[in-house]
C-alpha cells in the first residue's frame, strides 16, 4: 500500500444513475457491509485520540463525547437494524459506546495518519499511532453519539425486531392488526429494523405482494411468503456487500453488486424480468413504490381508484 494512500473505503452509500442524481439510504445490508468492515480493520484497537472538525455530526457537545470515548479500545461491533454500536472498553468506569447512525451519506475509512483527508471528514478517531478512522459525511445526516449502557438499551428498545433475525413467529406478530400500506409497515423501524426503500421493493416483489396491501389482512400463507423473501433478499444483499449505484470501487476489492439484482427498484417501465410487463411505480406516503402489475396484482380489500391502473 502506498504511502499516504486511503487504505480503505467501508462503504459508498449513495447512489448516481445516469440522469440525474439520487441518494438513497444505507440500510440493512450495506450498514452490515460497514459492519464488517469495522470489525476487520477496527475491533480491538484503541482510540487514542478524537478530533472533532464539524460538530453537526455528534450528538451533544464535542468536547464531551471526545473525553467519553478516548482511551477506550473497541471491543465489540454490534447492528440492529440501520443502527450500529461500538462498544468501548470499560477503563477508569463502565463501558461506553458509540452509537453510529450512517444517515444518508456516512461512511467510515481507515486511513494512514498522514494521507490527505478528503472532503467531508468531519470526524478523526485515532487508531494508535499509524492509522485512525474517519467519518465522513456529505450530507450531515449521519450522528455519532457516545452512549451509557443505559442509553444504548433505549435506543435499541426503540427498534423493532431486526429484519434479518426476527423469527418468523417475530414477524408475524409484528403485522397483526396493523392498517395502512404494507410497503409502509416494512419500512416502520420500530415495527421491523433495517428494511428502506430498495429492499422493501424488492421483497414485496419476490413475495408477489402489492405494496398498498394491508399488513394485518394477509393470509398466514402470504404473510410467511413475505418473510422468506425478506429474509432472502437481505441474505443476498448482504453476500453482495449492498447496492451502489455508482462504479465505485473499495480498495479491498468489494464491489456493492447488489444492483444487478434488482428487479423492481429505480426500474419504472422496463420490464418485469418475470413477465415482461412495465415496472410502475406509485408514491406511498411521500416514497416511491416500484412493482409489477401483474406479477403483484392489487388486492381486493383495496379500492380501484377512478382511472387508477394499479
Ligand atoms: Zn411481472
Amino acid at each position: 500500500m502506498a504511502k499516504g494512500k486511503i487504505q480503505m473505503v467501508l462503504h459508498l452509500p449513495f447512489a448516481i444513475c445516469p440522469l440525474k442524481f439520487f441518494w438513497t439510504m444505507p440500510e440493512l445490508p450495506e450498514v452490515e457491509t460497514v459492519s464488517q468492515g469495522l470489525k476487520r480493520r477496527a475491533l480491538g484497537r484503541r482510540i487514542i485520540a478524537v478530533e472533532v472538525f464539524h460538530s453537526g455530526v455528534i450528538v451533544g457537545p464535542p468536547e464531551q463525547f471526545a473525553a467519553e470515548i478516548e482511551g477506550r479500545a473497541i471491543v465489540s461491533v454490534r447492528r440492529k437494524g440501520k443502527v450500529l454500536a461500538l462498544e468501548l472498553s470499560a477503563e477508569s468506569g463502565p463501558p461506553r459506546h458509540l452509537l453510529v447512525r450512517l444517515g444518508m451519506t456516512g461512511r467510515f475509512t481507515v486511513a494512514a495518519c498522514e494521507a490527505p483527508r478528503e472532503p467531508h471528514t468531519h470526524v478523526l478517531l485515532r487508531l494508535g499511532e499509524r492509522e485512525e478512522l474517519r467519518f465522513r459525511d456529505a450530507r450531515r445526516f449521519g450522528r455519532l453519539r457516545s452512549c451509557s449502557c443505559e442509553e444504548l438499551e433505549a435506543v435499541w428498545v426503540r427498534l423493532g425486531p431486526d429484519a434479518q433475525e426476527a423469527t418468523e413467529e417475530e414477524f408475524l406478530n409484528a403485522l397483526r392488526g396493523h392498517r395502512g400500506a404494507l410497503k409502509s409497515w416494512l419500512m416502520n423501524q420500530r415495527l421491523l429494523a433495517g428494511l428502506g426503500n430498495i429492499y422493501a421493493d424488492e421483497s414485496l416483489f419476490l413475495a408477489r405482494i402489492h405494496p398498498l396491501a394491508q399488513p394485518g389482512r394477509l393470509s398466514l400463507r402470504t404473510a410467511r411468503r413475505l418473510f422468506r423473501a425478506v429474509r432472502k433478499v437481505l441474505d443476498t444483499a448482504v453476500k453482495l456487500q449492498g447496492t451502489s449505484f455508482r462504479d465505485y470501487l473499495d480498495i479491498e476489492g468489494r464491489p456493492g453488486n447488489y444492483e444487478q439484482r434488482l428487479r423492481v427498484y429505480q426500474r419504472t417501465g422496463k420490464p418485469c424480468r418475470r413477465c415482461g410487463q412495465p415496472i410502475r411505480r406509485i408514491v406511498i406516503a411521500g416514497r416511491s413504490s416500484h412493482f409489477c402489475p401483474h406479477c403483484q396484482p392489487r388486492p381486493r380489500h383495496i379500492a380501484k381508484k377512478r382511472g387508477s391502473r394499479l
